[in-house]
Order: C-alpha cells, then structure tokens, then sequence
C-alpha cells in the first residue's frame, strides 16, 4: 500500500486502511462500492473508502456471531488486559491519530492532541480496569433457596456514531461492550471513517480476536439501516440526531432489539447576576465554541440576567472574535472547519433564521471573508441575543452558534432552561452554594455543570432525558446497558421438595 499524497501533505508516514473491517481483515465491499471522503479545510478529496451495505453488514454480523462464545467467555481479566493494551497503542501512535482526526473532521490538532487521543486512551483504559469488577448480587429470597443473580453479555451489538467525535467515539461506544464480552459491529459516519479504522488496525495488533470488532463504513439509509433491523444484533447502541434515533427504535422492532439513545441537544447555560464574570465568558466560549459547537453537549442557549448581560455579552464576543481560525493541522488554529459543506450551510442558514426572527447578530454569522479559508466549510463564531421561544433558541443548530436571552427572576430563568425537548447538558454560574444545587435539582437535564461546563470522564454517567434519548454512557452505569441479569435459583436441600406459595 502506498500512502496517499492527501495523507503525506497531512504528515502521514504510513499507509491509511480504507476498506471494510470484518472477521478481523481489511476487505473490500461486496457490491464494490466507494465513498470519497473529503477534507473539510479545503472540500479536497481524502481518499475513497469502500462502501459498506446490507450484505456487507450481514457478513460483519455473522462474524461477530461466530466470535461471540469465545470472547463472552474468555476470562474477563484476560478482556480487559487486552483494552489497556489498546490503551497502550492509541498512546504510542497518538501524533498518527491526532493528524488523520484533524484531515477528516476538522478538529485541531492542538484540541485532538490534549482532549481527543488522551481521552480516547483514558476510556479504554478505564473499561479495561472494569472488565473483571463486574459483580452479580445475591438477593435474601426464601428460606431454603439461593438466588443469584449474575449479569451476562448480550450477543452482537450494533453500534452507530455521527461524525462530530468519531475517534473518542470509539471508546465511548467499543470499551464498555466489549469490556462486558459482547461482540461488535460498528458504523462510523459515512463522512469520517478514518480514525475509526485505524483503531480497527490496532486492536488486530494487540490481539483483539478476529470477529470481536467489525467496522462497516456505509450510508444510514443503507448499512446503519439494515444493522438497525438485524435479526442477530441484540441491541443497537446510537449517537446521532433525534430523528434517525427515531427510526432506529421503529427498525428495532422486528426482533425487540434493546436501543440506547444518545440525541441531540440545546443545552442551557445559565448566568446568575452574581457570577464571577471571566470565568463565566471563559467557560461558555468552550461550551459553544470547542469543536465548532459540534457537540451534543454544547451549551448552546445563554440563559443570563438582565442586569450582567451587557457586560457580558460585550466581553464574550470580544473573545468570539480572537479565536484563531485556520487549517486543523497548523498548532495556532484553535477553531477548524465545520466538518462538511453540507452542515455550514445549514449552521449559515441559522443567522438568516434569526435575522428573519428579530433577532441581533451580535458578531459572526457567516463564513469568514479570507481567501485561504473560502473553500473549507468555515464558520465563525456566532453570537445572536434571541427571544427564549424563537427558532434559534429551540431547535439544535450544532454549530459555533449560541444564543444570548436574559432574564429578571430566577423562576423565569428555570422555565427557560426547561421549556425545550431537549434534556442533555446543561450549566450555570453563581456563587450562591443553595442556589447552584436547588437547580441542579430542578434543571431536567441528564448532566449539570456548576461554575464549569462540558467536562466528562469515564466514570461519569453520560446521556440524556426527553428527546436526548436514554441510557446512559460511561461509569458503572453503562455497564448494565451492555449486560443483562440472569437470575438461579438453587434449592439448596435437593432432597426436600420446593416450597411454593398458595
Ligand atoms: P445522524 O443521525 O444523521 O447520523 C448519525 C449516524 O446515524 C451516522 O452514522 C449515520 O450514517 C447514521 N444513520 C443515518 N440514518 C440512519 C438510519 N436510517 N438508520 C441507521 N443509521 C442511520 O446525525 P449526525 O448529523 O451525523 O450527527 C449529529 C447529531 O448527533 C446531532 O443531533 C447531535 O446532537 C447528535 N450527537 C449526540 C451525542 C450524544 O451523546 N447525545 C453526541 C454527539 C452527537
């Protein structure tokens, strides 16, 4: 294999996998079929990879069937040596990932150098540690019985990810299950396969058996689709937008499949009147602004009081407007390209909604006038002071895009923060101990910031509540989504006949 010039130009001293990864080899796909995947910077062709459907999806099923017995009862703690070997191999090949993350999504290195390789390692570290501490329990049931329950891998699991983190990604989704003995097939977003396939690369290299892991690269409507419906997959586990989760629960249903649900987001960021202010203006520009605001999680509405919105809004798009755009792979640039053409222009069509709306442009709202950029699916960071009901502030815009409404009582801002579908992150700055913890009770949201924002860890539980979906990711709680109880009973006098109740 030769390695490609995109690759080269990026800093790439080795050849890239582009095709399928199925029962542990790199193939190409049944039909034949190729995608191009493209370089955000400058919309420049990658690379073709090979297109994964249904048949394709079949095959990598099969193969995780047939892996299944083995790996689900292969010592738990011979499983997770082999994730923090894993571990080990993200590390010593982290400057490889961090370039082929920033040429496919658009994120920058110096963010995929201290955040997305670190974190990604960290994850399967921790679920490799967790691979033998996964406990039954034994309830106090009847006299002359014991009952114990143990928890078991589900099968084949099926799991589905946008393109906004596809390498942490990785983690998030494969560790726990595999972690738990289930077996994999995974779907990486149509648009960034790369990272994922390398990870497929190195957990051959590590030892990871054949068939455990399959990467399947294809369209939703296509490959995503038809793992959905598979009669072998036990549970599909999804990130993505609302509307597919919905149709992943509806295609889950030929065979009751178990689905979790990580969806879409608005999250509220609320700033009380006696908030310290830098750090309020510092910890929401990386609420919205990290990753471009491609982030479920972002928090994406500004809920702040009246009193300090004008100081604040002053101060924060000051520093909306230094942040350094430029190509993901240079050190300086702290904000890429959004990662396709296709998403700048909906995040573009979003001030156009706003401006229609009354609302005001504070700074940004367009792709920057720069001809190095004029190609790449720029946009800059964009604040708009909005009414709580209008679209902006309702509807998930998944870009550097964030809303500014005020608000005079606390009540009111409690009833902004929640009048949404949406329940995923959420925040707020106060340094009234009461008031910070009688919102985190009140806030309907699976996670809370206090006087911070967007920090996870994978001992954390992760995920939402309304049409954010369910279940959860990350600490022992993710666990028993990728496990199911079994409960023996064992009459413990074999002599004596069993008691039953009349
Ligand atoms: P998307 O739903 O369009 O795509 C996500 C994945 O689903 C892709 O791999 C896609 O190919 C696949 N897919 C599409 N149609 C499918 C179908 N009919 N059946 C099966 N699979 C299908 O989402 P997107 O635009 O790629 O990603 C952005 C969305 O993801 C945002 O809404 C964002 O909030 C959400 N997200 C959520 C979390 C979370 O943890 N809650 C994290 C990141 C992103």
């Amino acid at each position: 294999m030769t390695i490609l010039p995109a690759f080269k130009n990026a800093g790439l001293t080795r050849p890239i996998q582009t095709k399928l990864f199925i029962g542990g080899e790199f193939v190409d796909a049944i039909g034949g079929g190729t995608i191009d995947v493209l370089n955000p910077f400058d919309n420049s062709k990658i690379c073709e990879i090979a297109e994964a459907r249904e048949e394709d999806v079949d095959r990598a099923v099969e193969e995780a069937k047939a892996a299944f017995p083995a790996w689900s009862r292969m010592d738990a703690a011979d499983r997770g040596q082999l994730l923090l070997k894993l571990a080990d191999a993200i590390e010593a090949n982290a400057e490889e990932l961090i370039r082929l993350e920033a040429l496919d999504t658009g994120h920058p290195v110096r963010d995929a150098r201290k955040l997305d390789v670190p974190r990604t390692a960290r994850c399967f570290r921790y679920f490799g540690g967790m691979a033998d501490k996964v406990e039954g329990s034994l309830p106090p049931v009847y006299p002359g019985f014991i009952n114990y329950v143990q928890r078991e891998p589900l099968g084949v699991v099926g799991q589905i990810v946008p393109w906004n983190f596809p390498l942490m990604f990785t983690s998030w989704k494969m560790a726990p299950a595999l972690a738990a003995g289930n077996t994999i097939v995974i779907k990486p977003a149509e648009i960034t396969p790369l990272t994922t396939l390398r990870i497929a690369e190195l957990m051959k290299e590590v030892g990871i058996p054949d068939g455990v892991v399959n990467v399947v690269p294809g369209y939703g409507h296509t490959a995503g689709a038809r793992l959905s419906e598979h009669p072998d997959v036990k549970k599909i586990a999804f990130t993505g937008s609302t509307a597919t989760g919905r149709r992943i629960v509806q295609a889950s249903a030929g065979n009751l499949k178990k689905v979790q649900l990580e969806l879409g987001g608005k999250g509220p960021n609320i700033i009380f009147k006696d908030a310290f202010l830098p750090a309020a203006i510092g910890g929401s520009a990386w609420a919205i602004f990290h990753n471009q605001g491609q982030a479920c999680i972002a928090g994406s509405r500004i809920i702040i009081h009246e009193d300090v919105a004008d100081e604040f809004t002053e101060k924060f798009a000051a520093l909306a407007k230094s942040i350094r755009l430029g190509n993901p792979l240079d050190t300086n640039t702290e904000m890429g390209p959004l990662t396709s053409k296709m998403h700048q222009q909906r995040v573009l069509e979003y001030s156009k909604i706003a401006a229609d709306e009354g609302g005001e442009i504070v700074t940004g709202g367009k792709a920057p006038d720069s001809a190095e950029l004029e190609n790449g699916c720029f946009v800059e960071p964009t604040i708009v002071r909005a009414t709580i009901d209008s679209r902006v502030c309702q509807e998930e815009v998944f870009g550097p895009f964030v809303t500014v409404s005020t608000f005079r009582e606390e009540e009111e801002a409690l009833e902004m923060a929640n009048g949404v579908i949406y329940g995923l992150g959420s925040g707020l700055w106060t340094q009234n101990l009461s008031r910070a913890h009688r919102f985190a009770r009140d806030i309907q949201a699976g996670m809370v910031w206090i006087n911070s924002y967007k920090v996870v860890h994978p001992a954390s539980p992760f995920g939402g509540i309304g049409e954010s979906g369910y279940g959860r990711e990350m600490g022992f709680e993710v666990m028993h989504e990728y496990t199911q109880p079994k409960s023996v009973w064992v009459n413990v006098d074999a002599q004596v006949p069993p008691h039953y109740e009349r």
